[in-house]
């Protein structure tokens, strides 16, 4: 099976959680998969980014900013392979500019228009775990753009679409999606199974669990999404 599994800021976070991450990867990869994760900056370091680019200016180029987030998920996605360099598993990180993620130069809200596979499939058959940087892209001429705060559930969702996955998981800091933010209200009860468009529903009314372009696209491309924790190994989780 090919898999692609979606890892968000907070479970990359620091040392621990990132070798965490690679043990998942690792567990599915000696089965016999294919693994291909998409990884967000590490917590909150877009944030920071964005406070780094403030103290220049409040009014930044939409270019240059774009151009200052792309460094957030490629710290990651080089410490990540690291990690499985040191577990003795073969696996490389690419940015989008190495994968050809291209999108429209829409800085800061970019579209993806195509995603070239010839890296990844080449990497795939030498046995490799690949980590992509989620969140970026490139344009036409070669500059990076982003996709949205929270762009990278979106870049899980196109690759594995363009790639044709088996299946792609969404690891999040939470074990699925709920009635309303469980971290707000006590209450909230999780769904397990939610059709895209009550998905959207969620993600429009600001349930950031989930991008709401990620939703969009896995529906247009009939993807099924699974939202489960990236820290606990529970069965039920939240399927779109
Ligand atoms: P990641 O860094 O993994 O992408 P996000 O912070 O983007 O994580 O999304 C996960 C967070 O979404 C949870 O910590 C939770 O507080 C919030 N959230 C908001 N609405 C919901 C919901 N309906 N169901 C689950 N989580 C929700
Ligand atoms: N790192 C980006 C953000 O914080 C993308 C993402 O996390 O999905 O918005
Ligand atoms: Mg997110």
């Amino acid at each position: 099976m090919l898999m692609v599994k979606k890892f968000g800021g907070t479970s990359v976070a620091d040392k621990e959680k990132i070798f965490n991450v690679a043990n998942r990867c690792i567990e599915d990869y000696k089965k016999g998969n294919k693994i291909v994760v998409v990884l967000s900056a590490m917590g909150k370091h877009t944030d920071e980014l964005i406070s780094l680019a403030n103290e220049i200016s409040i009014n930044v180029p939409k270019r240059e900013m774009d151009m200052l987030f792309t460094v957030g998920e490629q710290i990651t996605v080089s410490l990540m392979a690291m990690a499985f360099d040191k577990l003795g598993i073969p696996a490389v990180s690419l940015n989008a500019f190495q994968v050809r993620m291209l999108t429209n130069a829409n800085y800061g809200d970019a579209e993806i228009i195509k995603i070239e596979t010839e890296r990844i499939q080449a990497e795939l058959s030498k046995n490799k775990i690949v980590i992509v940087t989620g969140f970026q892209g490139i344009d036409e001429n070669n500059n990076y753009t982003t996709l949205g705060r929270g762009g990278s559930d979106t870049t899980a969702v196109a690759l594995a679409s363009y790639l044709n996955a088996d299946s792609c998981e969404i690891y999040t800091d939470v074990d699925g999606v709920y009635t309303a933010d469980p971290r707000i209200v006590n209450d909230a009860i999780k769904l397990e199974n939610i059709s895209y468009d009550e998905m959207l529903e969620l993600a429009n009314l600001g349930a950031g669990v989930l991008h709401n372009k990620c939703v969009k696209l896995a529906k247009a491309n009939n993807i099924k999404l699974v939202v489960r924790s990236s820290m606990s190994n529970l069965e039920r989780n939240s399927c779109i």
